[in-house]
């Protein structure tokens, strides 16, 4: 029996590192890959999957569902017979359950704050976030038949705190802060790790610690595309030299330090994304996949929101830059479903006339023609929805309900035939 073992761990080793070190390709790979489709740079914890065979993952409210496309109805991800799911009271069930996800207890008033789920393979994968230091953050992995509710990793929280995380080609990849006291100061160390999935043991490397003394104020909102990991930082940077530092507590930064970062997974390297010329009040902060490449869409801190600016397309690594387009709102941002680009722009001045600029879609074909424009519905404030464009056939959101309970929308995307007019969506199940 013994024998029989052994031999097959040796055989299940031999078959995940032959996986892990196949050459994988610079483009989507659907399933395995991070799923850029259902990001959005106002929602950069995607709560709804895309699966294999017309099945949609969706997280809500702590639970997990699944949905057969057509089909429409909400299913949590838990095959147990006995178990009431999310009609469930006692805490304890609750947690048995394996469609829930075991949110901090202070997390439950926002039971959404933060939290994603990634499909990778046969998996799908979640990890509770908690904003407090010393609470244990676990890699949650879920059986996509409803089977079972795994622990894959566990941190143990003393001293650092996950902030944003993703999984690509079974590689779990996460921003991390650790905080340390040093000459009686409390400093945070940030860095990106990796946690590799295809191992029997886990064990996270560090890929990138960023520059010590910056005040960061946004860390990671990692993405990844081909064999390409990008990161951003948002943050000040210390005056140089230090003779006002006694005088301002200690504090006095004055210059800002926002960058991206590729960090290219084949060669281990990281680089930061740059174009060249520009002043030092442009930055580029993010990427977005189009056409196996990235568009840069540089923002000029001493420019207005709607003043142009030349957006540029690289290769996955920022090289072979190239103009895409001339005369770009600043503040307008773009999306991609694969199959169409999206630009949208609803900047204005005062932040809190938003119906002066409800903000409209701009949908771009592979040769760059404009092929349609659309409004999307405007919410209570006025405000016009800004979501994830979702695959190239729907887009799915979840959404609260002035009563406290919560919807599922869909959009069947009709590309070509809106023509400025307002989108519809479709109320997939009233839970
Ligand atoms: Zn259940």
């Amino acid at each position: 029996m013994r024998r029989i073992k052994t031999y097959l761990i040796i055989v299940n080793l031999i078959f995940l590192t032959g996986c892990a070190n196949k050459a994988m390709p610079d483009t989507y790979v659907e399933n395995y890959d991070y799923q850029y489709r259902q990001w959005s740079d106002s929602i950069a914890f995607p709560k709804v999957q895309q699966g294999s065979d017309n099945i949609v993952y969706i997280y809500k409210n702590g639970f997990i569902y699944y949905m057969e496309e057509g089909n429409d109805v909400l299913v949590p991800l838990c095959n147990k017979v006995d178990c009431l799911h999310d009609r469930e009271t006692d805490q304890q069930k609750i947690k048995e359950c394996n469609a829930s996800v075991d949110l901090e207890e202070l997390a439950n008033i926002n039971p959404d704050k933060d939290i994603a789920i990634a499909k990778c393979g046969d998996y799908l994968y979640c990890i509770p976030l908690s904003c407090y230091e010393t609470d244990e953050r676990i890699l949650y992995r879920y059986a996509l038949d409803g089977t079972a509710k795994d622990v894959v990793y566990k941190w143990d929280g003393k001293s650092s705190i996950i902030v944003n995380w993703i999984i690509h080609r079974n590689n779990l990849y996460y921003a991390e802060k650790r905080y340390y006291e040093e000459d009686e100061e409390i400093k945070v160390e940030c860095t990106i790790k990796r946690l590799s999935l295809n191992t029997f043991f886990h064990r996270p490397e560090t890929v990138y610690t960023a520059e010590e003394n910056l005040r960061v104020l946004t860390w990671g909102n990692l993405q990844a595309y081909g064999n390409y990991v990008y990161f951003e930082i948002i943050s000040m940077l210390p005056k140089e030299g230090d003779s006002q530092k006694e005088e301002n507590n200690g504090y006095d930064y004055d210059r800002l330090y926002n960058k991206t970062f590729v960090y290219d997974i084949q060669a281990d390297k990281i680089e930061e994304l740059q174009i060249p010329d520009m002043p030092k009040s442009v930055h580029i902060l993010g990427v977005q996949f189009w056409q196996d490449q990235i568009i840069l869409d540089p923002y000029d801190d001493e420019k207005r929101g709607d003043e142009p600016m030349p957006v540029y397309i690289a290769d996955l690594d920022g090289s072979n830059l190239k103009v895409l387009s001339e005369d770009v709102p600043q503040a307008g941002y773009f999306l991609s479903d694969g199959e169409y680009l999206y630009f949208f722009d609803d900047w204005m001045e005062d932040i809190d006339d938003w119906l002066r600029n409800p903000g409209k879609y701009v949908v771009y074909d592979k040769d760059m023609q404009i092929v349609d424009t659309f409004m999307t519905p405007l919410n209570e404030n006025g405000r016009a929805q800004r979501f994830p464009v979702g695959d190239r056939n729907r887009m799915y959101f979840t959404y609260e309900k002035e009563d406290g309970t919560w919807g599922v929308k869909c959009w069947e995307k009709k590309i070509g035939e809106y023509r400025g007019k307002t989108i519809t969506l479709t109320e997939i199940m009233d839970r």
